[in-house]
């Protein structure tokens, strides 16, 4: 039976700070503040995966209270959800994701995204959607105050036993 979820994450953009969305470093002015690498889109796509096999969500598994997590790459968190989906008899069909992000343009980087993210869950690359928008200027999207990102992920789970 196919389970949905569904994730959202926000960071704000600060200078002296790496720029890391999808597991790719992206050349920019200004980097995502947040514990681990802030990487929001993988941060999104974790919850998504998690929220489809009924799991806690990632500020739970991974508390910004724990150092181990400290500038950690967000693609253990992905795993991690992918892990925890298999344990289930889980297997995920596919991801779609959107980016919100005013700057810097996200296109060039989103087949490189596509590849991390497929190797993080270990599913086909043409499984992963990414896409990217602005906020036409508004909100603190559009003043560059920080970068938003939703996802949604299919997963197909054993029935429960009657
Ligand atoms: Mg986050």
């Amino acid at each position: 039976m196919v389970h949905v979820g569904i994730g959202y994450d926000v960071h704000a953009l600060v200078a002296g700070r790496r720029l890391v969305l999808g597991g790719v470093e992206i050349p920019h002015t200004h980097g995502l503040e947040g514990h681990s690498d802030a990487d929001a889109l993988l941060h999104a796509i974790t919850d998504a995966v998690l929220g489809a096999v009924g799991e806690v969500d990632i500020g739970h598994l991974f508390p910004n209270t724990d150092e181990r997590w400290r500038n950690a790459p967000s693609r253990i968190f992905v795993e991690e959800a992918a892990r925890r989906a298999r344990s289930r008899g889980g297997r995920i069909i596919n991801i779609d994701a959107t980016l919100i992000a005013e700057r810097p343009k996200i296109y060039p980087h989103i087949q490189a995204m596509k590849e991390q993210i497929a190797g993080a869950l270990g599913i086909p690359v043409a499984k992963v959607g990414i896409k990217a928008t602005t906020n036409e200027q508004m909100g603190f999207v559009g003043r560059q105050e920080g970068i938003a990102a939703m996802a949604i992920a299919a997963v197909d789970l054993p029935e429960d036993p009657a």
